[in-house]
């Protein structure tokens, strides 16, 4: 491109028109001092140079994806007028990005600014004309979703605030210009960007094979070779070398279409990252980490997600008669879902589909399920519709509880009951953990019709469910089961059926009568949801008085 002779005018346009031809003129220079260097990154070059508005991008870590974004949203506040935010997941790393990077880039590149120069806000061009750069975190700043944006970008995008980053995608519409770049390491499997990026068109890196001349891309462990440690041709097993993995060209897998663009870039197209290197790293890290965060792909193994296996495993052809039983209700927005059942499994699943002008909000169904199954203790879901559960926890009391989620630090106290006669608090991840172990060990069976008609959606929407890892503004880590947007009642359902349960058990325990025969006072002390040798159960703990 450097040969090529242009007029000024051209080369201007070109300019303006291309980020790459706007860092290659400028001798771009990256955030530590040294000059942008092209050779190990001929991939990088196309997509510095892809104009397409809509871009997702799933990525390995440590490969300078956030260095070519920063260079492409400076070249857009350079030459055209743009209002761009940069979301990143929170606010302690938006200082550690800007500081580290964005204004090393700044300074060294030379790039113009109109005063304001912090580092949330900048003001970038030339001339008279001005572009508004801001970088946010998307954790905590939920009343800043009010700026009209023409280029968003989502940096890390499995690690934000889902929610916040579907308002700011609200913020572009209107723009005419109407950039959004979406960007993260993966978490599982078609979730968050693994899933916008299975929506696009799927670029991949298409490398040729020295030896058979057969062109395909590189996947992990396919194309390594462990005794040689280097990566070879799927296809003949001879090497792929170095500039084999250089010299490779983008293909995408599906027509564009409506479809975003879509690119996968892992350390595997890295020139400088051996063969060696990464089978070191994959014993080094575990498999999850090694799999999202150096290959760049969603991890599917059985300690991280649930399987419609796992659940089918528990489907019992057994029909034990119907004793104890306890009822647990996710409260949505139009729908109830319900599950029924004991301290041996689950007898029943339901929906009760209601709108608003249904005067009973669905709870008529419910409270006929709870005479029909004679049922000894229910949990139901406190939010939203709480003054309607209430009401429906006092036409049975002292046997319905309304349930509030709220993570517990205490140990052991995977959920926690607040010695009040209505409600109990729960911790979501704990509850779904103890449900989740205990599918798996088949201490939870299912006493159900595979053919039942809500089985499908029972099914689906517990394995809507994966286990996600954060990490924490304090850098912990925290792991939590997420839903990756899609709908997971039925797991919530069932959840509140077993915390229903075991609150029925303990109760049972400890009032020697059970409670559906006396209305008796809960006794005072604090009672305990947590892991014995058998299993979870709750107790009343020495938790109280050991606090
Ligand atoms: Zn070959």
């Amino acid at each position: 491109m450097m040969n090529v002779k242009l007029t000024d005018r051209e080369r201007k346009e070109l300019e303006a028109d291309s980020a790459l031809a706007w860092m290659t003129y400028m001798g771009a220079v990256q955030n530590k001092g040294k000059a942008m260097e092209w050779r190990d990154r001929l991939w990088m070059t196309d997509i510095l140079a892809d104009n397409y508005p809509e871009q997702v991008i799933r990525k390995a870590a440590q490969i300078g994806m956030s260095t070519a974004e920063i260079f492409r949203v400076l070249h857009q506040s350079v030459h055209h007028i743009t209002n761009t935010i940069y979301i990143l997941p929170h606010y302690d790393a938006v200082k550690q990005f800007v500081s580290s990077k964005v204004d090393p880039i700044m300074e060294y590149n030379s790039i113009p600014t109109h005063g304001k120069n912090s580092i949330e806000e900048k003001i970038i061009g030339g001339g008279r004309e001005k572009s508004f750069l801001f970088f946010k975190g998307s954790w905590t700043e939920r009343e800043a979703i009010m700026i009209d944006a023409d280029y968003l970008v989502f940096d890390e995008k499995d690690h934000c605030d889902q929610g916040v980053l579907e308002i700011y995608e609200s913020r572009i519409k209107a723009s005419e210009y109407g950039w959004m770049h979406k960007f993260s390491t993966p978490t599982a499997p078609n979730k968050r960007i693994d899933r916008d990026f299975q929506a696009s068109d799927q670029h991949h890196w298409f490398v040729k094979c020295p030896s058979c001349g057969d062109r395909w891309y590189l996947d992990w462990p396919d194309s390594v070779d462990y005794d040689r440690e280097i990566y070879v041709c799927q296809k003949c097993l001879n090497e792929i070398t170095d500039n084999a993995r250089r010299a490779g060209e983008w293909v995408n897998k599906w027509d564009k279409g409506n479809r975003p663009r879509g690119y996968w870039v892992s350390q595997l197209m890295a020139p400088w990252i051996p063969a060696s290197d990464l089978i070191t790293e994959e014993k080094k890290v575990g498999k999850q980490y090694f799999t999202n965060y150096c290959i760049g792909k969603g991890y599917a193994g059985s300690d991280v997600t649930i399987s419609e296996g796992l659940i089918s495993a528990c489907l019992s052809s057994e029909r034990p008669e119907k004793a104890d039983m306890c009822l647990g209700v996710d409260v949505g927005g139009s729908a109830h879902h319900w599950v029924i059942g004991n301290d041996r499994g689950i007898y029943e699943i339901g929906v009760a589909n209601y709108t608003e002008t249904d005067g009973d909000k669905g709870y008529n169904r419910l409270a006929a399920k709870m005479t029909e199954y004679d049922v000894k203790t229910c949990v139901i879901d406190g939010n939203p519709r709480t003054n309607e559960s209430r009401e429906f926890a006092e036409a049975f009391p002292y046997r319905i509880f309304l349930s509030y989620f709220k993570p517990q630090d205490r140990q052991p106290a995977p959920f926690y009951y607040v010695e009040d006669e209505f409600n109990i608090i729960a911790d979501r991840h704990r509850v779904l953990s103890a449900v989740i172990k205990e599918f798996a060990n088949g201490k939870i069976q299912l006493f159900i019709e595979p053919t039942d008609e809500d089985y499908d959606t029972f099914t689906k929407q517990w394995s809507a469910l994966y286990l996600k890892t954060e990490t924490m503004p304090d850098g912990t880590e925290k792991q939590t089961w997420d839903n990756g947007g899609d709908p997971d009642h039925f797991a919530l359902a069932t959840a509140y059926m077993r915390c229903a349960v075991g609150r029925y058990k303990a109760w049972e325990e400890v009032n020697e009568t059970s409670l559906t025969e006396d209305r008796q006072e809960p006794k005072v002390g604090a009672l305990i949801f947590g892991e014995k040798e058998d299993g979870y159960d709750w107790y009343y703990g020495a938790d109280e008085q050991e606090r």
